[in-house]
């Protein structure tokens, strides 16, 4: 990770002063956060018990930055830490806060529109929640290395899956000064990419930035992409600001300290929301069926014409797929990618049904255990 990936966490875009706070309604101050209509009807009943809406900036053992019409606090999240890893809150949720208490609770975090989802490591199958209510996934790919479409397609299916809308921007575009080479390169990136924006950005020339910068200005966003992509550059890009020189600034706390605290989430100068949580940097691929469907839009589409409806497009009769890549309308290249994140996601669906099957188990083990140490109290055997 590179310092200055870093450096963008510690903006001081997120503060409002107490001139802007506000007892009323929440709105305005919140809106920059992305609070609009439909959260604030999803918060009425909250609302009604008194209840303070906030999003989440960051989460951290136990805790959690809270940013709410009068400001950020820290709230405990005794509430919000169910045994279930993805329903663990996290950035990006919208939390309902207790008006008061010290600590002050989160008690729930509203139904979440999209989630981001990765596969905790390799020998535990389980997710972990990363990012919630995300609109955009940027996906960060350098023009300065040959391109990998593969990987392109694995951040897409990803993207997909977490219901989140994803933009390829392919950056670093003034190492490719010739503009014909670089026509081809979008459209090589398009051809792996059906129906998704692909835009060519520089942080150097500042070419695109501004389509970007609209983009985002839309919601909330997270930049995904292998580390060296340039993330962090374009990420400091949309801040607009010397980050370096935020970053040493530190904050003061309640209690007249000096604290850095990390943010996950940041309101962008041009609107919008970018977040970027550590977990999200190499990001892997879990459960994305729907996902890997979107990301080979076309060749679901095409396997609707195969003559069996469970063709594997082998060596089957009549098979849609294997015509197109016959006549060259499908590369072969993009069967092969599509088999392959497909085996992967079942291997990964494979862990996770096995871990469940084995959670059962042990349920009903002990479910057994104790029917039969009841049965045996009840006939006298134990005391
Ligand atoms: P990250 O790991 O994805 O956050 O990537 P960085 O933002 O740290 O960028 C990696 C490297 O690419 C750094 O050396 C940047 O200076 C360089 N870089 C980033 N954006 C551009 C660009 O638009 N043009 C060029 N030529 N280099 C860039
Ligand atoms: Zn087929």
């Amino acid at each position: 990770m590179s310092s200055s990936f870093s450096a963008w966490h510690d903006s001081p875009f997120h503060e409002f002063n107490d001139a802007e706070s506000n007892t009323s309604a929440p709105s305005r101050p919140l809106a920059a956060y992305g609070w609009d209509d439909a959260w604030a009807d999803a918060f009425a009943p909250y609302a009604e018990q008194g209840l303070v809406p906030g999003r989440v900036v960051r989460v951290d053992r136990g805790q959690c930055d809270v940013v709410t019409a009068d400001g950020t606090l820290r709230a405990d999240t005794a509430f919000v830490t169910p045994h279930d890893p993805l329903r663990v809150i996290c950035t990006g949720d919208w939390a309902a806060v207790e008006p008061v208490g010290d600590p002050r609770f989160v008690r729930t975090y509203l139904p979440r529109r999209t989630a981001f989802v990765r596969s905790t490591s390799s020998n535990r199958s389980e997710g972990q929640i990363l990012a919630a209510n995300v609109d955009h996934a940027v996906i960060a790919v350098s023009l300065a290395l040959e391109l990998d479409l593969g990987r392109i397609e694995r951040f897409l299916a990803l993207a997909w899956e977490s219901g989140a809308v994803p933009l390829v921007v392919l950056t670093k575009a003034d190492l490719v000064p010739d503009p014909v080479g670089l026509a081809y390169l979008v459209q090589d990136v398009e051809t792996a990419a059906p129906g998704v924006r692909v835009l060519p950005v520089s942080a150097t020339t500042g070419e695109g930035v501004d389509a970007l910068a609209a983009v985002v200005a839309g919601g909330t966003s997270v930049l995904l992409g292998q580390s060296g992509a340039g993330k962090s550059t374009l990420a400091n890009v949309l801040l607009g600001e010397d980050v370096m020189a935020v970053q040493s600034a530190r904050e003061v706390d309640g209690k007249g300290r000096h604290t850095t605290t990390t943010r996950n989430l940041l309101v962008l100068p041009g609107g919008g929301v970018l977040i970027d949580t550590p977990g999200l940097r190499g990001v892997g691929l879990y459960d994305a069926g729907a996902g890997v469907g979107q990301v080979f839009a076309e060749i679901e589409e095409l396997a609707t014409g195969c003559r069996f409806h469970d063709c594997s497009h082998q060596a089957e009769p009549e098979c849609a797929v294997l015509a197109a890549i016959e006549d060259g309308s499908l590369a072969h290249r993009r069967l092969e990618s599509y088999r392959k994140l497909l085996r992967e996601n079942q291997r990964i669906v494979a862990k996770t049904d096995a871990r469940l099957r084995a959670e059962m188990r042990r349920d009903w083990r002990i479910k057994g255990a104790v029917g039969r140490a009841n049965s045996a109290l009840k006939r006298g055997h134990l005391r």
